[in-house]
This record gives structure tokens, C-alpha cells and sequence, in this order.
């Protein structure tokens, strides 16, 4: 998109919410149901972008990206008024008589930024947040994803309000102009590396920012004795590493934990699962995604190109520099300080740790940063517990894994350096909504919180703070000026 004008088209959008168009419940509904159209009449549009960028089968851009905001879309129209509605509080007897409630209100002109592993879903989703709660809106797609950006660019100025929402697109000198504006919320999907740009941009106008950001994801598999559990745990840990975008996903499992006695039979159950997900041949297989670009697959050609991870290599391996392919690859025990065990993998590649007790797990989660999200496949209730209280991430999902992120009723967000700020179905509404306490109160006045002080007023300040109604009966009655 041409950028010229950019501040001054922004300036209008700032005016839009000014106007106080944007409050109304009308203004909202028709908005998301500018969404919902545009996501019901584009569907195969959407599809065909979401396999330009990254070769999504059609499903897995359904399952993930236009089936979730479907449903999201309608929760908030069939929610928004309730949402919307002041709640009122119990108020203190020190402020007795009066009433309290939150009011919610838009920020105002809003920020989004997104990434390109979900370049649809993850633009539209804290969209749907920022309009269900009133704000206007500026999003700004990831570059590396270009089919979606640019079909976002020219479906969103038809189905919804240009006054008050705008798609740009850019890359990085894109993003940096956006960011010296002033705005009244950053949203941002992104690396943690860009997340303290971000952050550091927002300080100049106090702006509040949301970083989704990314990390590794661990998942710990107990030893299941049972072939039916050790059948499902291989789906599920295929499901949570390969399906979602071959492995380009922030709560894609990174790693697993398991005990050194378990770790061949784990990487038998993966490899024979992968076979029937995927063929003899998975570069054959029009159901896995495709690395994004030249970029990332030399990033991850790299990870496996260090002489320990090498060495560790169980299955796959196989790369192809002219199709950007890299095998799902499975390693056991690659170095701890090698860089596939520092930084988050984002690629098909998967690192499996093996320690001499599953328990041992939770001390070397907690050796390394919070992560969004962390996975137990387990039947032992004590560990489930354990990991549940013992660790720290945005999320943990016992037995399964990423299908959390449907889950609108749970907030999604991250921890330390996953980020911070949630969202996903009312959470969205709240995290671009301010609630403003409201208080009203009769002119009827009691003289015990003025001066002159004295010592009935102290007891009496402490009867009320203590709730002593008795005492306090007492001491009102004998009360003077
Ligand atoms: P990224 O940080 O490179 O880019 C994200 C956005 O920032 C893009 O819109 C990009 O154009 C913009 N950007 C790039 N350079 C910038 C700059 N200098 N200043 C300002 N903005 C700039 O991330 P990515 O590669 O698109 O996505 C991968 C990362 O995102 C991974 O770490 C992944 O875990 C994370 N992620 C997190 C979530 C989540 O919900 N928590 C979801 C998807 C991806």
C-alpha cells in the first residue's frame, strides 16, 4: 500500500472515534457482521492465500484460522450487549449510601499487529476484540505472509467501515512510522525480539500494549504403559508439533520431556504416526504446511546443521534447499546449549530430552523462561498437579496439545518473556476495553469523615472500616460534629 498520508489517514480514523460512532451497539454488530460476511463469502479467496503463503490444505486453514473466527465473530455478536452492559459492584459501608458499577469503554484508536504463521486468523481475531469493545482500528498484517496481507487489504475496506478500520501494509519501516504515532493500545503477534520494540516504542506515549509473543512450548510424556494411550499421545503430540502450520506455530510443541527408558518406543510411536498422517514421503504430502520462506528455512537448516543436533538425529533430516522442505525431524537428546535448545524452533523439527525421571521434568521447565504454553500427557493425577502448581506459563494442557487455543472461554496470553495481556472471547472485549468505576452518590452526608477529628471519630472510623454494626450503632447515636 502506498504509505503516503499515512499519519494523516490515522488522524481520521482518531476523529471517527471522536465522533463517538463507534460506541454504539448498532455500529459494533454491523461491524462484526461485516466480518462474518466477509469470512463467510471469501472462504475460498482465503484459502487460496493462506496456500500461497504457506500451502495450508484447506482444512487445516479452516480448522485454524477461518473456523475459529467464525465462531468467534458469533460469540461476540451473540454476546456484545451483555458484555457491553455496566456491572454493578457492592460498595463499602464508608461510602454508605451509594452504588457502584464498571462502566466499560473503548480506548480508542487501536494498533494491531500481527504475524504470518496465522496471517488471517491472528489479524482478525484481536480485530474482533478491538470492534466488539468500540475502539477504531489500524491492523497491520505480517509482510512475509503477502497473498493474505494483500487479500486483507481489499476485503476489509469493503465489508466494514473505512472511517474506522484500516488494513496497511508494510514491513519493518512500515511498522516504525505506525509506531512513533501516538495510539491508545498496541496489540501485538510477533517475536519476542520485535515485542521489546514495541514495548519501548509504547513508552513515549504511555501506550498500553498486549504482546502475544512466542517461546518453546514443552510437552512432558509420562511413560504410558498402555498401546492405546501410547496411540493417542503420538496423534496428539504429531497434531500439537506438525499440523499446526509444520511446526511455524507460537504454541506448537517445541520439545518433549521424557524418561531415557521411554524414548525409543516414543520415537517408533512418532515415526509410524507420522507415516500415516503424512505417507512414506511427507514432501509428497499436500496436508503439511511449507516453510514460510527462504529466511526461516536457512534459519532452521542452521539448527540442524550443528555437528551435536546432527548426531542426535533419530528420523528425518532430509533437507531440500529448492523447495524450502525440511523432513519432520525427530532428535534424541541434541546438546542442551545447542541453539535448537535455546530458541524457540518454529520449523518441523523436534528435540526430544530424556531425564531419568519424569519428575525431573518440572525442575528443567523451571530452569528455563515462561513459556506460553506448556503440555503433560499423563494418567498420574500427582504429577498433573504438580506440574500445574509447580510450573509457570500461559497456559498448561494436560493430554493434549494447541486445541486449547479454541477454547474462547480460557484466556489466551503469555507469561514473562511470552508476553502478558490475554485475549480470546470476553477476554478480547476487556483488553481493548477500559473499565472505568462509576460511583453516585445522594447529597445525604455524615459528619464522622471530616475534621475537626476527635476521639469518636476514630472509633467510629474504626467500627465502619471493622463492619461493627453494633458498636457503630452506639457510637452514631452519641456522635457530635
Ligand atoms: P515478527 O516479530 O518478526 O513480526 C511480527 C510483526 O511485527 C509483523 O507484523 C512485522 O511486520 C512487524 N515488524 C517487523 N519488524 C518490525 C520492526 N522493526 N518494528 C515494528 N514491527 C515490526 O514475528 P513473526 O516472524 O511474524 O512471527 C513469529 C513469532 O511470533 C514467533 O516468535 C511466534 O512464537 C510468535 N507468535 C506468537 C503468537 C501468540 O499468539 N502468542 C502467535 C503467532 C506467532
Amino acid at each position: 500500500m502506498d504509505v503516503v498520508g499515512l499519519e494523516e489517514r490515522v488522524e481520521e480514523l482518531r476523529e471517527t472515534f471522536q465522533s463517538g460512532k463507534t460506541r454504539s451497539a448498532k455500529w459494533r454488530r454491523s461491524q462484526l457482521t461485516g466480518i462474518l460476511n466477509l469470512l463467510e463469502e471469501n472462504e475460498e479467496d482465503i484459502f487460496k492465500a493462506l496456500g500461497k503463503d504457506l500451502g495450508k490444505h484447506r482444512v487445516e486453514a479452516y480448522r485454524d484460522e477461518v473456523g475459529i473466527l467464525i465462531k468467534s465473530v458469533k460469540l461476540c455478536l451473540e454476546c456484545l450487549e451483555k458484555w457491553m452492559a455496566n456491572k454493578r459492584v457492592d460498595m463499602p459501608l464508608m461510602a454508605f449510601p451509594t452504588t457502584g458499577e464498571i462502566v466499560p469503554e473503548p480506548l480508542g484508536l487501536v494498533l494491531i499487529f500481527s504475524s504470518w504463521n496465522f496471517p488471517v486468523g491472528l489479524a482478525l481475531e484481536p480485530l474482533i476484540g478491538a470492534i466488539s469493545a468500540g475502539n477504531t482500528s489500524v491492523l497491520k498484517p505480517s509482510e512475509l505472509a503477502p497473498a493474505s496481507s494483500s487479500l486483507l487489504t481489499i476485503l476489509v475496506p469493503f465489508y466494514l467501515d473505512n472511517k474506522a478500520v484500516m488494513v496497511i501494509e508494510g514491513g519493518a519501516p512500515v511498522a516504525q512510522r505506525l509506531l512513533d504515532i501516538r495510539w491508545d493500545k498496541i496489540f501485538f503477534t510477533g517475536s519476542p525480539r520485535i515485542g521489546r520494540i514495541i514495548m519501548s516504542s509504547a513508552v513515549k506515549h504511555l501506550t498500553p500494549v498486549t504482546l502475544e509473543l512466542g517461546g518453546k512450548c514443552p510437552a512432558i510424556v509420562d511413560t504410558l504403559t498402555s498401546s492405546k494411550d501410547r496411540e493417542v499421545v503420538a496423534k496428539r503430540i504429531i497434531g500439537g508439533k506438525w499440523v499446526p502450520c509444520n511446526g511455524q506455530g507460537c504454541i506448537a510443541i517445541d520439545y518433549l520431556l521424557v524418561e531415557e527408558k521411554f524414548a525409543t518406543a516414543m520415537v517408533d510411536l512418532l515415526k509410524s504416526t507420522l507415516k500415516r498422517f503424512y505417507g512414506e514421503n511427507p514432501r509428497e504430502s499436500n496436508s503439511l504446511s511449507r516453510i514460510v520462506n527462504k529466511q526461516h528455512f536457512m534459519r532452521l537448516k542452521g539448527l540442524l546443521n550443528d555437528p551435536g543436533v546432527a548426531a542426535s538425529i533419530a528420523h528425518g533430516g532430509v533437507v531440500d534447499d529448492d523447495k524450502l522442505y525440511i523432513e519432520p525431524t525427530i532428535m534424541v537428546d541434541p546438546p542442551l546449549d545447542a541453539e535448537i535448545m535455546i530458541e524457540e524452533i518454529f520449523g518441523p523439527l523436534l528435540p526430544i530430552i530424556t531425564l531419568k525421571k519424569i519428575e525431573d521434568s518440572i525442575g528443567f521447565i523451571n530452569s528455563k523462561p515462561k513459556a506460553l504454553a506448556v503440555y503433560i500427557f499423563t494418567r498420574d493425577e500427582t504429577l498433573k498437579k504438580r506440574v500445574i502448581s509447580e510450573t509457570s506459563s500461559g497456559s498448561v494442557t494436560v493430554n493434549d496439545a494447541v486445541i486449547q487455543y479454541v477454547c474462547d472461554t480460557l484466556p489466551f496470553g503469555g507469561i514473562g518473556q511470552s508476553g502478558f495481556g490475554r485475549y480470546h472471547g470476553k477476554f478480547s472485549f476487556d483488553t481493548f476495553s477500559h473499565e472505568k468505576a462509576v460511583m453516585r452518590r445522594p447529597f445525604l452526608d455524615f459528619n464522622f469523615r471530616y475534621p475537626p477529628w476527635n476521639n469518636n471519630k476514630l472509633q467510629f472510623l474504626r467500627s465502619v472500616y471493622n463492619l461493627d454494626y453494633f458498636k457503630l450503632f452506639l457510637l452514631f447515636l452519641g456522635l457530635k460534629k
